[in-house]
């Protein structure tokens, strides 16, 4: 095994032991979580590192990075990857996200919809979508009101392409993690009374995990705890 990859193996062994005692403490059964592993600044080779530990569902933020690094393992023959898009995203990268990305976790506008569904149509692909969730209304971070959230999950249930798997979000700079993931969960009940495919609520990253296991998170993003540190974005 290589360096790195005895690296990355170790950090996992210590992020299983976190979930697992989350899961204990909220009584919980760890099958019913699925961790993505963000693997945003990270190489391609990483990803291969994690799918040979075990780990497929990978997250990116950033649609130029993650499409070369979709390329680079399909072309390696890496069976079984799905990628995650969990990043703000723009309307004109959409069609390029639709072409690789299997879940989507930052939907949150109408145009942002239908730009993924024309491009996935064109792609034919399906992809599932997350509607994120704002729960500050903070525009720089993206997301959707609570208010709008029904009129936004009717717009994708519209599209061709597309399939409603729940909500994502972040828990806003400031606030109680635990607060804040128990109201998305709270909204992800409520979508799921009119859409019952939208049952996922990703939510929690390296730093606050714990509370999102503790809400009833069923999709946690967790870049620095697998990987390490992040250089920082330029
Ligand atoms: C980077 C990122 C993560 C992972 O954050 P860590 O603190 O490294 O675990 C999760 N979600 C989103 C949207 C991110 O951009």
């Amino acid at each position: 095994m290589t360096a790195r990859r005895a690296e990355i193996a170790a950090n996992l062994e210590r992020l299983e032991t976190r979930i697992a005692a989350a899961c204990a403490a909220a009584g919980r059964s760890r099958d019913e979580i699925t961790l993505v592993a963000v693997t945003k600044t990270f190489p391609a080779d990483d990803v291969m590192h994690l799918a040979a530990l075990g780990v497929r569902e990978v997250g990116e933020n950033r649609d130029q990075d993650a499409a070369a690094k979709a390329r680079a393992c399909r072309d390696a023959g890496v069976p079984g990857l799905v990628w995650h898009f969990v990043g703000q995203l723009q309307r004109n990268k959409a069609a390029s996200v639709a072409s690789y990305a299997d879940v989507v976790h930052s939907v949150d506008s109408e145009r942002l919809l239908a730009a993924l569904d024309r491009g996935a149509v064109r792609a034919g692909r399906t992809l599932e979508v997350l509607l994120q969730v704002s729960l500050d209304g903070d525009p720089g971070r993206g997301g959707v009101l609570a208010p709008d959230l029904a009129a936004l999950a009717r717009a994708t249930v519209g599209c061709e392409a597309l399939v409603l798997r729940g909500l994502m979000a972040v828990a806003p700079l400031g606030w109680d993690p635990r607060q804040a993931f128990d109201e998305v969960v709270a909204l992800g009940a409520g979508l799921r009374r009119d859409h019952p495919t939208a049952t996922w609520v990703s939510a929690g990253m390296s730093g606050d995990l714990e509370a999102a296991v503790a809400a009833g998170a069923t999709h946690l993003r967790v870049g620095g705890a697998v990987l390490g540190s992040r250089p920082p974005l330029g």
